[in-house]
């Protein structure tokens, strides 16, 4: 969604309310996450006409159909597409829901007279920005149209840098069609393409899945984590229990426990060394990054899980004793080994009682 709103030039939760009110759909937006979700199964076919429904409604010009136009407020809060290809200032549909989603979420206003120098200077704090910056939206959907649909001429720079378009209906429609294109590659391939993250391994999708549901405030039932795990073919995968760890649980783990347990005993069952570890690397992301308030409940976390059997002394004291970069920086992971210390050492003594027995 974030890229498909890119190439429009238009917020990523303007399309994704359109797609919601359109099919009737909850959407979520998560603008720190960069995620946007439209809840449902629906067809892509579908999809795609919502879309273009989109770009006629609040993207192309009223005028010449050209879709480098930007989205102001008027005085009279009347949202107004401005052509930079024509100069024309067209409305939008005024009924339309998302219309006064907008008014009432109005689109960011881009700075003026901002030098090259300053931009650069600001680079860091927004990538947005640079965006919103007319030059780059037209290069960037230049570069776009051109690279995706070279065979049909959509705008050509004249010398005296004006724009001549075809607003032909079937130029129109081509038009559409490429900035369309977006929603297709990112619905169609169900999966199959990576992104830098990896975000389409398996395992990514059950954190996805997880997460989707704590967006959306609905409690998990672990016997429903065990089985989308196994859906995905997942559920042996030593790597499915950290996510599981860090992803499932909440600031209120040491009860949640309780029922993540039983699903971690199903997926440990062989009790690998990595298994073990993978428990304890989750456990690193989640006191360490995703809920630090949790740091001094970790001997009591560890415990918990010890007693049910899922780790061994000797994974836990070698755990204890090595800080390692693989699931949290280096401070962190120092951090939360000094948190875990009252329960290693309760470990080390016990080990030495049984010893003496
Ligand atoms: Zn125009």
């Amino acid at each position: 969604m974030s890229d498909v709103a890119k190439a429009l030039a238009r917020p990523p939760n303007y399309p994704t309310k359109f797609f919601g009110f359109e099919l009737g759909a909850q959407t979520t937006l998560d603008d720190k996450n960069d995620r946007y979700i439209v809840n449902g199964s629906h067809q892509v076919d579908r999809l795609r006409e919502v879309l273009d429904s989109f770009i006629a409604k609040f993207v192309l010009c009223g005028s010449c159909k050209n879709p480098e136009t930007e989205l102001q407020m008027s005085k009279n809060d009347d949202i107004i597409k401005d052509c930079k290809a024509c100069g024309k200032r067209s409305g939008v549909d005024k009924v339309h829901k998302l219309t006064t989603y907008i008014q009432k979420n109005p689109p960011p206003k881009k700075k003026k007279g901002q030098g090259a120098h300053a931009e650069a200077a600001n680079k860091a704090t927004d990538e947005v920005e640079q965006m919103e910056n007319d030059a780059q939206t037209q290069d960037d959907l230049t570069a776009r149209i051109n690279a995706e649909a070279k065979a049909v001429p959509i705008a050509d720079k004249k010398a005296d840098n004006e724009w001549s378009v075809d607003t032909s209906e079937a130029a129109v429609q081509a038009r559409v069609n490429q900035l369309s294109e977006g929603v297709t590659t990112i619905l169609g391939q169900d999966g199959a393409n990576s992104d830098e993250d990896g975000n389409d391994a398996p395992e990514s999708q059950l954190a996805l899945w997880i997460e989707e549901k704590h967006a959306e405030d609905q409690t998990i039932n672990p016997v429903d984590i065990l089985n989308k795990s196994r859906d995905l073919n997942i559920e042996q995968k030593h790597k499915t229990v950290q996510v599981v760890i860090q992803s499932a649980l909440t600031q209120n783990a040491f009860k949640e426990l309780d029922g993540i347990i039983p699903v971690l005993e199903q997926m440990c069952k062989d009790g690998s060394e990595k298994h073990q570890k993978s428990i304890l690397g989750g456990l690193e992301r989640l006191v360490g990054l995703n809920y630090p308030e949790l740091l001094p409940q970790l001997p009591k976390l560890l415990m918990k899980i010890y007693q049910a059997d899922l780790l061994e002394e000797e994974v836990i004291q070698h755990w204890g004793t090595h800080v390692s970069k693989k699931y949290v920086d280096k401070d962190v992971s120092k951090k939360v080994r000094v948190s875990a210390k009252p329960f290693l050492k309760w470990l080390d003594e016990a080990e030495s009682e049984d010893e003496s027995d």
